[in-house]
């Protein structure tokens, strides 16, 4: 059986800033199909056209982030 997930329909545009990012991590932690950190701590979007359940976590990492450095857009 494949473990690959069905690919969603993208419902969102995500964009972090990285001027702005302050390698707090929150975003990996709640949204981590979404967001990663690299070796220096900053963020890295994985997803950057989520599915619906991938694009809600990323608006609350969006809402948690200390730096504002996360935008999550309506998909295009
Ligand atoms: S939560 Fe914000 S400041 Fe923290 S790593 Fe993610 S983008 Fe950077």
């Amino acid at each position: 059986m494949s473990e690959e997930q069905p690919r969603e329909r993208p419902v969102a545009r995500v964009e972090a800033d990285t001027s702005r990012c302050v390698s707090s991590g929150q975003c990996a932690v709640t949204a981590p199909l979404v967001f990663d950190q690299d070796e220096a701590g900053q963020v890295v979007v994985l997803a950057a056209e989520p599915g619906a359940r991938a694009a809600e976590l990323a608006r609350q990492a969006a809402a948690m982030c200390p730096a504002s450095a996360i935008q999550v857009h309506p998909a295009r």
